[in-house]
C-alpha cells in the first residue's frame, strides 16, 4: 500500500466517474486488502478515500475522506425501539461520534438509523471544510472528495438512485404509496448537496457487513451505553434540563457532542435555541437544571433577554438550578464577566485571570453538590476565573499561580435563595469541567 497520496482527478486517476455511486473498479479483491488499505491510515483523524491508479495500485486520495457509518435499532418495529447511528473515521479520531436518535417525532427504526448515520457524516464532512473557530483551518486540505462507506443498501441506493427518481414522481414509491421516510432522504439529499455545491464529489459504498465492523462496534457501544442508563435510572423519575444556547449552535454540538450524548444518556434535555420558545417552556415548565451554555443573554440587553433573566432568577430563588458553562464564558466582554452575577444573583464577584491553572476540588463545596460524585480531583484547565469568591463557594481551588489568585476559582457553585447556581469558566470543554456540571445538575455519570 505504498503507492503515494494523489489528488483526485489526477492523469492517473482511474475512478472519479459513476455520479453519487462509488465505484470500486476492482479494488479489494484480495481479502483483507481493503482492512489493510484502512489500518495504513489508521493513526490519522481521518482515512483518504481509496482510488485505483493505471499502475495497478491501490492509493489515497489526500483531497478525500471516506467515513464508515452504520444505524442500528434494538426492539425494532416496537414502539420504544432504541436506535442509533455511528460516524466513524479512525480509530482514534476525534471526528468520531455516535448518537442515540431522538424519539420525539417517529417511532425508531433501523432505517432511520441509518439515514440519520448518513446525515450526519455529510454534516461532519462538512464542518470539515470550514475554518471555524475551534476547528482548525484545513483539517482536509481543499476537499474534493467525501466517500460513505456503508452497509446499508437502503442508505445507499437511496442516496444514490430512489432519491432522483423519487424527486420526479412526487415522492412516490412502487405501489403509488407517499415514500417512507421522505423528511430524512429530504435532509440527506440537501446535505449531499450542500457540499456538492462546495465542488465536492459526494459518493455512497455499499460494503458487506464484515467490511464495516468498526462503525457496527461504534453503534453498538453506544447502544449498549444508553441501555446501562436506562436501566440505572429506572428506579427514579428521569430528570429534566434545558439548555439555553441561542448562538453557534453546530460549534457546539459538535464540540460538546459527548457532553451532550452523557446528558442525553441521563436526563430529559430539551434545547431551547431562541428565547421566545424558552421563555414559552419556562411559562408551563419547571426543569431540574438549566444550562446557559452561551453568553447571548448576558451580552445582548433586550426586552426579551431581560425577561428570560428575570424568570431565571425566580427560578433559582425558588429552588431551581442555573448553570452558566460550556460556551458561555468563550464569547463574555471579559470584564463583563464577573460583575453579570453580581447584577443577576447578588455576588460581590469580578473578573479574575484567564489562563492555563492547576486547581484541586474543595471539598466542603463538593459535599453540598447534590448527588456524590466523582469529580477530577484536581486538573490542568484554561478558564475565565471568578475573583473575590468566598471559599465557601469555590468548587476549584486554585493552587498554583500567584498569591492573589488564590481567592480565584474556574467553577464556582453557590447557593441563591433555595436554588443554586454554577458557574464554569473553562472554555475547551475540559472533563473536569463536564463532571463538575453534569454533578451540578445532579446526574450520575
Ligand atoms: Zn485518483
Amino acid at each position: 500500500m505504498g503507492t503515494p497520496a494523489h489528488a483526485i482527478r489526477d492523469n492517473d486517476c482511474l475512478n472519479t466517474t459513476g455520479g453519487r455511486s462509488f465505484v470500486v473498479n476492482g479494488m479489494f479483491e484480495e481479502p483483507g486488502a481493503l482492512e489493510k488499505y484502512e489500518a495504513s491510515q489508521a493513526d490519522n483523524d481521518y482515512i483518504m478515500a481509496p482510488c485505483h491508479v493505471s499502475s495497478g495500485a491501490v492509493a489515497p486520495h489526500r483531497d478525500s475522506v471516506l467515513i464508515a457509518v452504520d444505524g442500528a435499532c434494538r426492539g425494532n418495529g416496537q414502539l420504544d425501539a432504541m436506535a442509533a447511528y455511528a460516524v466513524f473515521f479512525a480509530p482514534s479520531s476525534r471526528f468520531n461520534r455516535s448518537a442515540i436518535l431522538p424519539t420525539e417525532n417517529a417511532t425508531s427504526t433501523s432505517q432511520r438509523a441509518e439515514l440519520s448515520g448518513g446525515i450526519a457524516a455529510l454534516e461532519e464532512a462538512k464542518q470539515l471544510t470550514r475554518p471555524g473557530l475551534f476547528m482548525p483551518r484545513g483539517q482536509v486540505p481543499d476537499m474534493k472528495q467525501v466517500v460513505i462507506k456503508t452497509d446499508s443498501e437502503y442508505l445507499c441506493f437511496g442516496a444514490t438512485e430512489w432519491i432522483a427518481k423519487w424527486k420526479k414522481n412526487g415522492w412516490k414509491n412502487a405501489r403509488g404509496r407517499p415514500v417512507a421516510n421522505r423528511g430524512l432522504f429530504q435532509k440527506l439529499d440537501g446535505a449531499v448537496r450542500a457540499l456538492e455545491e462546495m465542488n465536492i464529489l459526494v459518493q455512497f459504498w455499499h460494503v458487506p457487513r464484515k467490511q464495516n465492523c468498526k462503525a457496527d462496534a461504534l453503534v453498538n457501544e453506544r447502544l449498549d451505553k444508553r441501555e446501562q442508563a436506562v436501566s440505572h435510572t429506572r428506579t427514579q423519575r428521569r430528570r429534566n434540563i434545558l439548555i439555553l444556547l441561542f448562538e453557534e449552535e453546530d460549534t457546539f454540538c459538535s464540540m460538546y457532542k459527548d457532553f451532550l450524548q452523557d446528558l442525553e444518556d441521563h436526563a430529559e434535555v430539551r434545547r431551547g435555541n431562541s428565547i421566545m420558545r424558552a421563555l414559552e417552556y419556562l411559562g408551563s415548565n419547571t426543569p431540574d437544571a438549566i444550562i446557559v451554555a452561551d453568553s447571548y443573554v448576558a451580552r445582548e440587553i433586550n426586552e426579551f433577554t431581560v425577561d428570560l433573566m428575570v424568570r431565571m432568577e425566580e427560578y433559582v430563588s425558588a429552588g431551581g438550578t442555573a448553570v452558566f458553562g460550556c460556551m458561555f464564558s468563550s464569547f463574555m466582554p471579559m470584564p463583563d464577566y464577573g460583575p453579570f452575577f453580581n447584577t443577576h444573583f447578588g455576588f460581590p464577584w469580578e473578573t479574575g485571570s484567564y489562563e492555563r491553572l492547576t486547581a484541586k476540588v474543595n471539598t466542603p463545596v463538593h459535599e453540598k453538590l447534590p448527588r456524590e460524585s466523582a469529580l477530577v480531583t484536581v486538573s490542568s484547565q484554561k478558564a475565565l476565573c471568578l475573583k473575590n469568591v468566598e471559599a465557601g463557594h469555590r468548587l476549584y481551588e486554585i493552587v498554583d499561580g500567584r498569591p492573589s489568585q488564590r481567592k480565584e476559582t474556574p467553577i464556582a457553585w453557590a447557593k441563591v435563595g433555595k436554588g443554586w447556581l454554577g458557574v464554569s469558566g473553562d472554555v475547551n470543554n475540559e472533563q473536569v469541567s463536564q463532571r463538575a456540571i453534569l454533578a451540578m445538575c445532579n446526574l450520575s455519570f
